[in-house]
């Protein structure tokens, strides 16, 4: 009897902690999520103070934008037909000074290390560059971006590999490439997600010019009960 007893508070406080944990990611990360919209490559939709795109690329059909965000002057990244798509009069562009000079309109140029506010969202460009191929050099100062979205601190990564300055970054919500050629591989984007230990990591750059949901699912099983992972449906 007593063993039996042991046992069903052993199940009943098992119960209560997974409950508990994702309890935690409805509260803190849930919400965001709801208002994260895949676009297919790096582009994202996000939702929050203000409408923030990332590279946008290949879209079928957008909004206006608040604020975009444009990682470096590769034409999958940096691409002015997309843009218009989704520029208005008062959007704010930040993008590296490479691909400004392809757009027109409200542009903010930065290179890495660089801190803005937009709009009153704060915005920070990091490194991001290859360390074992050589199409996005660091010589380049192109970036990825920490912008703060209702409270969370989102990540995205740009074209980047595992670089050692991923290792201070302190973000929620991080936004990884893992389609391995130009950027890091799904294996070497969960050692990433492994050292920046956010609360949830999305998979990105795959589906369209490298690498496939099978690089996604790769990531997502290597950090499972290490890092909560989400696949988002490319709308
Ligand atoms: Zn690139």
């Amino acid at each position: 009897m007593k063993k039996l007893f042991t046992a069903l508070v052993v199940i009943l406080i098992s119960s209560l902690s997974l409950v508990f944990s994702e309890g935690q990611r409805l509260k803190e990360v849930v919400k965001i999520l709801e208002n994260i919209t895949w676009l297919g490559h790096d582009c994202f939709k996000i939702k929050g103070e203000k409408l923030i795109y990332t590279d946008p690329f290949q879209i079928k059909k957008g909004d206006p934008a608040d604020i975009i965000l444009i990682t470096h002057e590769h034409y999958d990244h940096c691409s002015p037909q997309d843009v218009k798509k989704i520029q208005k009069p008062s959007t704010v562009i930040v993008a590296t000074p490479d691909c400004a000079k392809k757009l027109s309109g409200n542009i903010k140029t930065v290179n890495p290390g660089d801190k803005i506010t937009v709009e009153g969202i704060s915005i920070e460009a990091v490194p991001a560059y290859n360390t074992n191929k050589q199409f996005h050099t660091k010589g380049n100062n192109w970036v990825g971006y920490i912008f703060t979205v209702m409270g969370q601190r989102v990540y995205i990564a740009g074209d980047t590999d595992y670089i050692k300055e991923m290792e201070g970054l302190k973000t929620d919500i991080a936004l990884l490439p893992v389609s391995g050629i130009y950027v890091m591989t799904a294996d070497e984007a969960a050692k990433a997600a492994l050292a920046i230990k956010p609360k949830l990591a999305i998979p990105m750059h795959y589906g369209a010019i490298a690498g496939s949901e099978k690089d996604a699912k790769r990531f997502k099983e290597l950090l499972e009960g290490k890092v909560d992972v989400e696949i988002l449906k490319q709308q």
